[in-house]
């Protein structure tokens, strides 16, 4: 037995190896002493023929899900090898098989998986600059298939999928990425497979044979090359892992990563797409106000609108459509709110199915379902908007398979199929004869014994039972001459004799044998209905598709009928007003408060950059965040809050917001910061929207003010970037920028003075702010009076020692001879020209160049002499 846990244990290297013997699973070795330690189970020992007893701990087999689940949350790979034939009928050491290898991305137990959400495996294929991406969720059959050409994008869908386990190939491995990040951050198991895997070969004969087709053609796969080796070597992973036909996995989706907005990873965690960025939980997220759905199907798919919002308009307006016509009938869709509550999880359930996993539980939990579909198929024909025309026909009602289980399966059958009590009476002839057999052989025996005496005239004849005979008919010695002869003798007593009959050992037959007949009969059934329902597997999943979608339309409709949301209307001219827009997550999380609606111009032309300005606390940051979200939601094709709406289609939404969640990573606040400012000056494009607040921040005055300054120059600038830009910032100074440059507008959140203190009007109004009222916001945090006191004695000083002392700090901070002028004199457009005197010198000598009286070679000359002056 030893030898063969070695030689599997050599198989699978990787894995902790579960090892059956009887009632438990077994570890030895290095797994021993790894399992009992994360699991705290106590370690023990077993000779095993060498020199030391072999460390070795046990899991008992009937609890083992919950520790297998452990291990693998904890990114472990588990190899489970059973006993694959009968102990008791076992010649010599009974034959043990690994049945399965259970690892993040493939753990299908429903205790481990979260409903709501996808349990993504991703496959990544690093060659020549490209990346091949493949994704499947084993516990609905999702199979996708794309392809990105740079790490930032590869980085997007990683973000976007969330994947529980990455594999890979060795070149990706090594190339440098931020491995660690993903597991730590993300949470993500990583490995790499063996270069095979990645090999064409691999790919082609795994896909053809999976989706019984002669060439990859017709499975969309063409312009594709790198993502058809991601998913031919993840298909391979998935069989080697599952050990099961996959049938389930009916489909494969190439995907274009440009048909969805780009949302980099900062930017999905300071929008709480999905959860919040400090509990990491789902309320106070988008998806929470956003999540009305009834079924698990529902919940998954209107997440994965979330993270995916589009950039075509007429697919946004296909889904904008729907919503509207469901609102336009507001009984059917309560009704249709009634009828999905009850769906379980098809998807799932029919994974099970094919896995041959599913329980006669299962089986009532799906009829209970799918009983649904008829009246919601009817229900939807009051609709005449496309998508939900489309749910219509892809609804198949699966009334056949209803049928199969109403007539088959008991109501509340036990979950096992071992014991029997599946098979209702009625559906199968056999059954129903064991089972009276069972019940009724009582009064067989009772019918057969008065039938016997009878013709016999035997008095005291009667029908008993032991173990070494089974039934007997029992003759007292006084009326043994009237045992007539088709009576067999089997014992003689000292005052009776034991008989049988044929009659009797036939009844005997059926009494006896009919517990084990009918729990074996039974069982086949049981089997035979689950093989019927598995073979419509791809029925059932369309079905349970266009349920999904359907739930998420549903909850979209009365999330915008209950919040009193407006339907956008979407253009591609670039313009954003928002009327009376608001916050969706924080109008829900306040109590009594009411939230300040507030309106948003953004536009190609003269609006493309709004300066926000206000004290701490006014609501900056809330009316830029609510202006990115209600533009996602949008694209979402969800209805939005906010009195009006018209949204211009955005290809990218960026924002860097605070800086705190990535002091863990090492590098310094103003580090992060520069590096997702240089990340958004690189990669947004003119249809993109930023939501910058507080740039420059985590360094000096000076410098945060020039770099600020120089970001706004630089977007504004439709020849260099020209997106359309929230900037919020604490310099007042940059407000000057609306004189300067066309196309940027200063707001500010206006703010009322109240004696001493102030009180904020959460109100947008156009203009600069021109204060700052630090000091009252710190005492309306609770700052001490004295500290207080302290700091507006020390404004004071400062204001009438003029400004001259703070540009003097500023002076020495830059290291700058610059002349000690008053800081708003300085002219700040040309601030980054101002780093050394002898720039300077070099302005005023291009100042004074006479450019009209010039030839163009002597400008050229000119140009020339200056540079070389720099
Ligand atoms: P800032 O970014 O200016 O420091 P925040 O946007 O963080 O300010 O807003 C501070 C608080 O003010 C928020 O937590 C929120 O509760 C409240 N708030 C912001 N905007 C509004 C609004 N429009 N209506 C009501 N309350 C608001």
């Amino acid at each position: 037995m030893m030898q063969h846990y070695l030689q599997t244990k050599e198989e699978y290297k990787d894995c902790i190896l579960f090892y059956r013997l009887g009632d438990f699973y077994e570890m030895f070795f290095d797994d021993a002493v790894l399992v009992s330690k994360e699991l705290e189970l106590t370690l023990t020992g077993k000779s095993c023929g060498m020199e030391e007893r072999a460390p070795m701990c046990g899991i008992p087999y009937h609890a083992v899900e919950g520790y297998l689940n452990r291990l693998v949350a904890n990114g472990h790979k588990v190899a489970i090898c059973e006993q694959v034939e009968d102990p008791k009928l076992a010649k010599g050491i009974v034959k043990r098989e690994v049945i399965r290898v259970v690892t993040p991305g493939t753990n299908m137990d429903i205790q481990a998986l979260d409903e709501s959400k996808n349990n993504y495996i991703m496959c990544i294929v690093y060659l020549a600059d490209k990346y091949g991406i493949s994704l499947a969720d084993v516990s609905t059959g999702d199979y996708y298939v794309t392809e990105v050409d740079s790490e930032r994008k590869l980085i997007d869908e990683i973000n976007k999928f969330a994947p529980s386990e990455i594999v890979c190939n060795e070149s990706f491995y090594m190339s440098g990425v931020d491995l660690e990040d993903m597991r730590h951050r993300l949470g993500i198991t990583i490995y790499s497979l063996d270069a095979w895997y990645f090999s064409d070969e691999t790919a082609e004969t795994t896909l053809k044979g999976h989706f019984h087709v002669n060439s990859l053609e017709g499975l969309g796969l063409n312009d594709y090359a790198y993502g058809t080796i991601a998913a031919g070597a993840l298909l391979k992973y998935l069989y080697e892992t599952q050990k099961n036909n996959l049938d389930h996995i009916s489909a494969i989706h190439p995907y274009s990563t440009g048909k969805f907005m780009i949302i980099d990873s900062s930017t999905r965690r300071n929008l709480e797409l999905v959860e919040t960025m400090r509990e990491k939980q789902k309320r106070g997220s988008l998806l929470w106000v956003l999540d009305k759905t009834k079924t698990a199907m529902g919940a998954r798919l209107l997440r994965s609108y979330v993270e995916q919002p589009l950039i075509d308009k007429a697919e946004i307006e296909k889904r904008q459509d729907a919503i509207a016509d469901i609102n336009r009938h507001m009984i059917t869709r309560e009704e249709l709110r009634e009828y999905l509550n009850p769906i379980y999880d098809l998807e799932r359930l029919i994974t099970r199915v094919t896995y041959m996993s599913a329980n006669p539980r299962d089986l009532i939990a799906f009829k209970n379902s799918i009983g649904m579909l008829p009246p919601i198929k009817t229900l939807l024909e009051d609709f005449d908007t496309e998508l939900l025309k489309e749910i219509q026909t892809d609804m198949d009602s699966l009334e056949e398979l209803y049928q199969l289980i109403d007539a088959s399966i008991m109501e509340e059958p036990p979950i096992s199929v071992r014991e029997g009590g599946l098979i209702k009476d009625g559906y199968n002839e056999n059954v129903d004869k064991y089972r009276h057999a069972k019940t009724e052989g009582k009064t067989w025996l009772a019918e057969l014994e008065a039938k016997e005496r009878e013709k016999t005239g035997i008095k005291n004849l009667k029908i008993k039972f032991n173990k070494v005979f089974g039934y007997y008919l029992e003759v007292t010695n006084s009326y043994r001459d009237l045992v007539p002869d088709y009576f067999t003798r089997k014992q003689t007593l000292a005052n009776a004799e034991r008989y049988i009959t044929p009659e009797l050992k036939e009844l005997e037959d059926m009494i006896l044998g009919a517990e084990d007949k009918l729990i074996n009969l039974e069982y086949d059934l049981f089997c035979e209905v689950r093989n019927r329902i598995a073979a419509e597997v791809v029925r059932i999943q369309k079905t349970a598709k266009a349920v999904a979608k359907l739930d998420t339309f549903v909850s979209l409709a009365v999330v915008a009928d209950q919040n009193n949301y407006c339907r956008p209307k979407i253009n591609e001219n670039g313009v954003i007003d928002i009327k009376d827009g608001r916050h969706p997550v924080v109008e829900k999380m306040m109590n009594n408060d009411m939230f300040i609606a507030n309106d948003t111009y953004l536009d190609n032309g003269n609006n493309r950059i709004s300066i926000i300005t206000g004290p701490n606390m006014a609501g900056k940051s809330t009316y830029m965040r609510q202006t990115a979200i209600i533009v996602l939601m949008a694209q979402i094709g969800s209805f939005v809050p906010a009195s009006s709406a018209k949204i211009g289609i955005v290809d990218r939404i960026f924002t860097r917001v605070g800086a705190s969640d990535d002091l863990a990573s090492g590098q310094s606040t103003f580090m992060v910061e520069m590096n997702e400012v240089a990340n958004i000056l690189r990669n947004a494009t003119s249809n993109s929207l930023l939501v910058l607040d507080e740039i420059g921040r985590g360094t000096s005055t000076f410098d945060g003010l020039s770099i600020a300054w120089a970001v706004v120059e630089h977007i504004s600038n439709p020849k260099l970037l020209g997106a359309k830009t929230l900037f919020a910032t604490h310099y007042h100074e940059l407000t000057e920028l609306e004189g300067k440059l066309h196309n940027v507008n200063n707001y500010c959140i206006a703010v009322k003075e109240k004696g001493d203190d102030i009180v904020f009007l959460r109100k947008i109004v156009r203009g600069g702010a021109d204060k700052s009222y630090g000091i009252q916001v710190a005492k309306l945090a609770g700052v001490p009076d004295s500290v207080i006191e302290r700091a507006k004695q020390i404004v004071e000083e400062l204001s009438a020692n003029d400004i001259t002392a703070v540009t003097k700090n500023l002076a020495v901070e830059t290291g700058t001879k610059k002349k000690k002028e008053k800081l708003d004199e300085v002219d700040l457009a040309q601030m980054s020209l101002f780093d050394t005197v002898k720039d300077d010198d070099i302005l005023e000598e291009l100042k004074n160049v006479d450019l009209s009286n010039m030839t163009p070679i002597d400008a050229l000359n000119k140009l020339y002499e200056l540079q070389n002056k720099i």
